[in-house]
This record gives structure tokens, C-alpha cells and sequence, in this order.
């Protein structure tokens, strides 16, 4: 059970007397205890999210009215986000007892609207991968089963809010790391425009691709995050200009909406049965409710994921080499030169998912192959967006599962990095484009594993998909 939905019953409560921040924080703190083995936390910020939550109390009690838009919210954040003082690994042993020296623009908009901050949670190395195995912490496991992955990279932010250790969660979403967990977990996953908000103080992953995303209980939440973190910084050359909009206005959907789905994708080959009868529910309960809910025929699907993972891994790879044992954290001890320093400490730092993109990535900038890979990637990447941008003119969204398969077991995929790679299908094609997308709890599968349904829409209409879950309500309700 979970003891708050959204921040408005927790203002509510407060508000009404009967609790404050610290109560919640303690709440909260007791739930990450009980949890424990899920191992969605890898740092747990007690002491001072209890201080703070004392001195947000003392700041209530002298009037109601000072307080921030995100008072009362309990927050876990993705160990690939900056928060000054406290350590920031990406998972890995390479930045093993790293620092951060400054805080993401995101962590400080929080910390202005008096968000609180609980802990540090799991995930793949440096966002890498869709299991949350490949972690230096072991693998953070499903609340639902938890001999089942929650799905990554962002799976302790899942898991976090799944097993309400905390209000909200804040993930990365470079392929998918925020919706697919969200899927696999129950929850709401919310990866906004890219360049809606700075990421600065994010590690980075793939640049053209990285944006901060959230895991809540509610779209509500979502939105309310998203007003709070969005916006113009000085910090983040790639943020948009736009000044950051008003995403909590209750500005209703005032007609029924135009939903385009491929067929493709119910049909594909990859798509598990369980998936795609619950898929279909959700199509025809959207129909029933006077939406129109049009097939269409995108040709491009097998494409996404290929061109996704040539032009990332091509990122990574250069992002990747400022890890080099000089710098940040670990750093091999008995090599003899630079180039053994070099050499060693990437080879023990970093883990083998993270090696494996690292060469792929150089392979496909290398100059041989230049051309044949790295720069028709960017071709298709070009096509992709083309192609997906038209519809927008048709439609208000794009309707899909996050995942066309539901949650492995844990360890089952272990071998077979491909076939991981490939489940990423439905989710990459919002990256690749830059475009808003949010997965929403649909029911559970037959096999009582939590379903998410994802909307995409066009770029920096984050507004549109808000209102539309605001006028309708979830899939299925
Ligand atoms: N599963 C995808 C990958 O491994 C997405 C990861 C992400 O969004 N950070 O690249």
C-alpha cells in the first residue's frame, strides 16, 4: 500500500495538522529499512533529510505561505546526478568514492522549492542497459517479484517510488531508462523534451540523447516536477531558450484526441502475447471513451534501435574518455606509466557493458568505418525525426507499450546483451527525436506484473499530454 499518491494528499495532511516533513521523512526512512533487499538505494541521506525536513517544518510553522512549490515532497535521486558533497558513482567502480563538487541544476531547483532529498539510488553503469544488473551494487530488484528486474537504466528510482520509499524519483532517460522501468514497476515515467531541462551536473551518457526524466505515483507530480526543474541555464548550451511554461495550470483537453499507433509495432515479432492483449485494451478503451484511434504505417521501426545504438555508443565512447584514472576516483595503483595508468584503470573501472559500448562506439567513428556506420546512423537519425515530426500534423499523439516484453527474471538475459538492446524498440524513437514521452500504469499483466502504456507527443508539448490525462484520466480508467 501506498501512503501517498501525489504531493496534494501530502499538503493536504499537512496542511491539515495531522503530519509535518519530518513525520514523512521518518515514514519514509522506516519504508527504505523495510525494503531493503529490493537494493534500490545505494546511499541513504538520513540525518541531514531529517534536519532539513526539521528546519522546513520550522519555516511551515511560521507561515504557511513561504513555503516552496515541492514542500512536503521526499525525493531519491539517480546516481548520475550531481548533488555537491555527496558522493556520484554512475554505478561504477571507476568513480569510486567521487565527490561532486557541484549540484545539477536540477538538485538546486528542488532544494529552492524546498523539495527534499533522501538518498542515492541505483542503477546501470553510467545509464547503461535496461536491467539495472549492470551496477557495481548489484542488480535493484522488481517490489512486484523481486526475482524479477525493474527494468533500467533507471530501476532504483523505479523501484524507490514502487515500494514508496519516497514520494518521487528523479532518472535519466537516453533510450528509455525512465519509461521502462516505470512499466515494469507500476509507476509514472516521464522523459520531457529534450532540452527542456539543463543537464548540467548530469553524468553524461550520449549528449544528442541524455534528459533528465521522473518516476511518480501521478502525471499530477510529473508536471508539478517538471515546472519546478525546467527552464533556461546558463550552464547547459543545448537547454532551450524558452522560458520554462506553467505545466500545473488545469488547462482541460478540450476535444476528443487523434492517437496515431503503428501496427507494425502490435505485430512485431518481439511483441509478447501478454503485451499486446493488454496493449489493445488500452486502444480500444481509448476509442470507446471517443478518442480516434487511427493505425499508421511508419516503416522505420526496425531501423530506431540500430541507428540508436551506433550513434550512443559513438557518444559514450567520447564522454566515457575522461575517465582515465588521472582525475575522478579509482585509479590503479601499481601501473608503472601514464599509459599504464591508463590502461589499467579503464580496464578495472569500468564494467563490461560499459567497455563493450566504448569499443563499439570507437569502432564506429573510426575512420574505415566512418562513413559506413557513425554517419549513416545520422542519416537514419535524420529520417526518423523527419518522418516522426510529419505525423504530429496529423495527430496529437503516438500511442505504444514501453516494452514489448514484460520483466526477465533476474540474471535471464545475462548473456545476450543483444537481445536487450533490441526491447528497447518502443522507447529510443522519442530520443532519437528529441520529443516528449511519459509511460503510465495500464493494469497488470497476466502474470500480475504492473503494464505501462506510452504517449508520445511533439517536441515541447508537454502541456498537451498533461491536460490530456488531466481531462481523461489514466488509460483505463
Ligand atoms: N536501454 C537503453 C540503453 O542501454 C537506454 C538507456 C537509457 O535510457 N539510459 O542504452
Amino acid at each position: 500500500m501506498t501512503k501517498y499518491k501525489s504531493l496534494q494528499e501530502v499538503r493536504a495532511e499537512i496542511d491539515a495538522g495531522i503530519t509535518n516533513c519530518k513525520a514523512i521523512v521518518e515514514y519514509y526512512l522506516s519504508r527504505i529499512k523495510a525494503t531493503n533487499e529490493l537494493n534500490a538505494y545505494v546511499e541513504v541521506f538520513k540525518k541531514e533529510a531529517i534536519e532539513r525536513a526539521e528546519l522546513l517544518d520550522k519555516k511551515y510553522r511560521k507561515n504557511p505561505d513561504s513555503v516552496g512549490k515541492l514542500f512536503g515532497m521526499v525525493i531519491s535521486i539517480k546516481d548520475v546526478i550531481c548533488y555537491k558533497g555527496h558522493q556520484v558513482t554512475g554505478a561504477s567502480k571507476i568513480l569510486e568514492g567521487f565527490q561532486a563538487v557541484y549540484s545539477a541544476t536540477v538538485i538546486e531547483r528542488i532544494l529552492n522549492e524546498d523539495g527534499i532529498i533522501i538518498g542515492r539510488v541505483n542503477c546501470d553503469q553510467f545509464g547503461m542497459g535496461s536491467t539495472n544488473e549492470n551496477s557495481i551494487y548489484g542488480p535493484a530488484k522488481n517490489a512486484a517479484d523481486p526475482t524479477k528486474i525493474p527494468g533500467g537504466s533507471s530501476g532504483g528510482s523505479a523501484v524507490s517510488v514502487q515500494a514508496d520509499t519516497c514520494l518521487a524519483s528523479l532518472g535519466s532517460d537516453t533510450g528509455g531508462s525512465v519509461r521502462q522501468p516505470a512499466s515494469f514497476c507500476g509507476v509514472v515515467g516521464f522523459k520531457p523534451t529534450y532540452g527542456r531541462i539543463s543537464r548540467y551536473g548530469l553524468l553524461a551518457y550520449a549528449s544528442s540523447f541524455d534528459q533528465i526524466g521522473t518516476l511518480t505515483h501521478s502525471v499530477e507530480d510529473a508536471a508539478l516536477l517538471l515546472e519546478c526543474i525546467a527552464g533556461k541555464d546558463e550552464f547547459d548550451c543545448t537547454v532551450s531558450q524558452r522560458n520554462a511554461e506553467n505545466f500545473t495550470l488545469n488547462i482541460p483537453f478540450k476535444r476528443k484526441a487523434k492517437i496515431a499507433y503503428f501496427p507494425a509495432a502490435f505485430g512485431h515479432e518481439m511483441l509478447d502475447d501478454s503485451i499486446r492483449s493488454k496493449g489493445k485494451e488500452v486502444l480500444e478503451k481509448l476509442n470507446s471513451k471517443g478518442h480516434s484511434v487511427e493505425p499508421l504505417d511508419f516503416g522505420l521501426l526496425d531501423y530506431i534501435v540500430p541507428a540508436y545504438y551506433v550513434l550512443t555508443t559513438a557518444e559514450a565512447a567520447s564522454n566515457l574518455s575522461r575517465y582515465d584514472g588521472v582525475r575522478f576516483g579509482f585509479r590503479n595503483q601499481t601501473a608503472q606509466n601514464l599509459n599504464e595508468l591508463y590502461n589499467k584503470s579503464r580496464t578495472e573501472g569500468f564494467n563490461e557493458e560499459a567497455k563493450r559500448r566504448i569499443m563499439l562506439g570507437n569502432f564506429v567513428l573510426s575512420s574505415g568505418y566512418y562513413d559506413e556506420y557513425y554517419a549513416k546512423a545520422q542519416e537514419v537519425r535524420r529520417l526518423i525525426y523527419e518522418k516522426t515530426l510529419q505525423i504530429f500534423k496529423d495527430y496529437d499523439f503516438i500511442i505504444m507499450p514501453a516494452s514489448p516484453v514484460p520483466p526477465w527474471n533476474i540474471g535471464e538475459k545475462k548473456d545476450n546483451p543483444v537481445e536487450v538492446y533490441l526491447a528497447d524498440i518502443f522507447t529510443v524513437q522519442a530520443n532519437m527525436t528529441g520529443i516528449p514521452a511519459i509511460c503510465v500504469p495500464a493494469g497488470n499483466l497476466q502474470n500480475g506484473m504492473p503494464f505501462g502504456m506510452q504517449l508520445m507527443a511533439n517536441k515541447f508539448e508537454e502541456n498537451k499530454i498533461f491536460s490530456f490525462f488531466r481531462t481523461f484520466g489514466n488509460f483505463l480508467e
